[in-house]
């Protein structure tokens, strides 16, 4: 059976490169299949202890979780088991004997470590360097087959494969040994203003290269015709030409085509109308949810509730064959 697992971490604002590199992805298992059930399927979350990893307020981490829980339901996830990464304590404990299976110049390889403890400077959180062991924590307590995720972590999937391989051979089979999906179009959608790096949540509320789910038609619009672009005025492909290919691949993933378009401008109108089309029935669906949040905290607990429950046997497995039981 297909399992699949995928977390996302409440570090800023879900952005359009979220939803289709991942959100989208996650919703692409049948919904029977997805249904939150004893032996579900489908699980997804927040990652917020991975939002721990980096310089972060607690308040607005708070906030951050609240609005990204809604975001998820908005999103047509509601049917897989949707939890909160640090309500089901198996993660931390699954995390810690993973580290004692992780070898250190395997995690100094990552390049989100590398990349993100450069932009930090002096004090580098030990978390950060240790997180993508977490990772692996998170996706094999799961027995996930699956992993729906964006271009960018690759790598640290290629780790928990690496971690689950190296504890079944030393110490006796308990893990299942998982795979990255990603998706057709969309795996790395590029930021508007800077087209040579990806779209990010973390690099602020106000940056004009990134679209926010819950950004209005006006902000996409602003956003769509800020973004930039070259001067060959040609409506194709081309590596040479970050920003245009970026708006073909945005247009593409949310369904439309660029073929028989002409210039720039009919381009950006293309793109803005297939954008505000794709996160309008999300929206509609958070402001629903926003007004009865009761529901919301009843999803996550019944949520984490099975996630506890799922992940239990598997841990007592792992703590079992490496000596602890
Ligand atoms: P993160 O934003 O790093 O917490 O990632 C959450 C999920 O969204 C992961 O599966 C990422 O691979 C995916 N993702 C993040 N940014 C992008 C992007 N610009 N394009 C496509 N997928 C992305």
């Amino acid at each position: 059976m297909t399992k699949r697992l995928s977390l996302i971490t409440p570090s800023g604002r879900l952005t359009l490169g979220n939803l289709l590199g991942a959100l989208r992805p996650m919703r692409c298992i049948e919904p029977v299949e997805m249904a939150a059930t004893a032996d579900s399927s489908a699980f997804y979350g927040l990652s917020d202890l991975h939002a721990l990893t980096l310089p972060h307020e607690p308040s607005v981490l708070r906030t951050r979780t609240e609005e990204m829980a809604l975001l998820l339901m908005a999103s047509g996830l509601e049917p897989a088991t949707l939890f909160i990464q640090s309500h089901v304590p198996a993660h931390r404990s699954l995390g810690y004997l993973l580290e004692c299976v992780a070898h250190t110049g395997e995690l100094g390889r990552m390049i989100q470590f590398k990349e993100k403890s450069r932009r930090v400077g002096a004090s580098v959180r030990a978390s950060l360097f240790t997180y993508p062991v977490l990772m692996a924590a998170d996706i094999l307590l799961y027995g996930a087959t699956e992993v729906p995720v964006g271009d960018d972590q690759r790598q640290h999937v290629e780790l928990a494969r690496d971690i689950a391989i190296r504890f079944n051979t030393t110490y006796g089979r308990v893990f299942s040994v998982p795979q990255a999906v990603h998706p057709a179009a969309g795996a790395r959608i590029m930021d508007l203003a800077d087209p040579t790096r990806k779209m990010s949540k973390s690099a602020g509320d106000e940056h004009p290269g990134s679209i926010f789910l819950l950004d209005d038609p006006d902000a996409v619009r602003r956003k769509v015709a800020r973004a930039v672009t070259d001067s060959a005025g040609d409506v194709s492909r081309d590596e040479e030409r970050p920003g245009v290919t970026n708006l073909i691949d945005i247009l593409e993933a949310c369904g439309g085509s660029a073929a028989g378009l002409s210039g720039y401008g009919a381009l950006k109108a293309a793109v803005t109308d297939a954008v505000v089309a794709e996160l309008e029935p999300i929206q509609k669906r958070y402001r629903e949810l926003a007004a009865d949040r009761t529901y919301v905290t009843q999803v996550y607990a019944a949520g984490a509730e099975r996630c506890r429950d799922a992940t239990a046997p598997v841990l007592a497995a792992a703590e079992a064959a490496i000596g602890l039981a």
